[in-house]
């Protein structure tokens, strides 16, 4: 059939049919050639690269970090969050357990992950699937951490420096690989296990921890899910509670570690680091057809901290690449 059709094709097409069939490639074929063509990532600021970090370096600080969303809970833990003042980080997975792909527009999850940022929380990177990077190859690693920039990119308009391996499994040459795309490895000293017996234990681990030690001399990475009923409707609101009786200030785990929130992202095309404040984002759109042809003119955009940009070539670049990545069938109008 490929062939017949090709036989009609008009000579001034070629060209056109030619870059359509490069459009179509499949998913892999253009993070290949996305990983290709990007460039070296430089490392900046004082967060060491290439180590596990699981310890905050500023006293009197907890980082209350949040794996695995964003899922149907979410938005209420914003909610709280908001009501609390408090400022976390979400270490976002692309697709895990069928939850939908968080740039799939149909999912709702870009909104839900644009506002983490609008309202001044840290976002990172959980893999695309949440594999264990320990047990797989080099590529299979490569492909969980360009589907997850991809894909956040398209929401963010940045890709983000700070990665948590799931399962706290990431060593050796995983490490080495992180390093090398540009990711600080950030892990947790307190696992209050909320995804155990609906966290039983959860409350008792996370104040004993707390309550041992001085806010004057310590500070906390804690690992939280908000993917969980329990935590989002009653951990959430003790962790916040029991760490300021205790003394301490919540703060996204970049703060925590000392470094400033400009460091905390870069620039895809670039790799320098980039203030997400500083973004134009790509609006969510339902109204977006999943199908829809290359053209970006149309593309909207805003800023969610008061951006000064009017408009993102980056992001947009990027946007075509992963819509396209997801569904395209694209059919060069004057010459379909
Ligand atoms: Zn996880």
């Amino acid at each position: 059939m490929a062939y017949r059709a090709s036989a009609q094709i008009q000579p001034q097409c070629k060209d056109e049919l030619a870059l359509a069939l490069f459009v179509v490639l499949q998913l892999d074929m253009l993070f290949v050639i996305l990983d290709f063509a990007a460039p070296k990532r430089p490392t900046f600021g004082n967060v060491p690269y290439g180590v596990g970090i699981s310890h905050c370096s500023v006293t009197g600080k907890v980082a209350l970090t949040f794996d695995d969303g964003p899922y149907i809970y979410t938005t209420e833990l914003l909610d709280l969050l908001k009501q609390n003042n408090v400022r976390a980080s979400f270490f976002v997975v692309g697709n895990n357990a069928g939850k939908g792909r968080i740039n799939d527009p149909s999912s709702g999850y870009a909104p839900i992950i644009q506002r983490m940022i609008a309202d001044g929380h840290q976002v990172g990177s959980h893999t695309w699937s949440h594999q264990d990077l320990n047990a797989a190859t080099r590529e299979q690693r490569r492909a969980q951490i360009i589907h997850n920039e991809i894909a956040l990119n398209s929401i963010l308009g940045v890709i983000p420096t700070y990665f948590r391996p799931p399962y706290t499994r990431c060593a050796g040459e995983c490490l080495d690989d992180l390093k090398s795309w540009g990711y600080h490895v950030v892990n947790y000293d307190i696992d209050t296990r909320d995804w155990q017996d609906g966290g039983v234990k959860a409350k008792s681990t996370y104040q004993t921890i707390l309550s041992e030690h001085s806010a004057a001399s310590s500070a906390w990475i804690s690992l939280a899910h908000d993917v969980e009923d329990f935590t989002v409707h009653h951990f959430a609101q003790f962790m916040i509670d029991t760490a300021r009786r205790l003394g301490y200030e919540l703060v996204p785990v970049g703060t925590c570690l000392g470094d400033p929130p400009e460091n905390w992202y870069r620039d895809p095309i670039t790799g320098q680091a980039r203030d997400v404040a500083n973004v134009a984002i790509p609006l969510p759109s339902k109204e977006q057809p999943k199908s829809s042809s290359t053209s970006t003119s149309s593309s909207q955009t805003t800023s969610l901290r008061g951006s000064t940009s009017t408009s993102s070539q980056i992001s947009s670049i990027v946007t075509v690449k992963t819509s396209t990545s997801e569904t395209q069938t694209v059919a060069p109008k004057p010459c379909s």
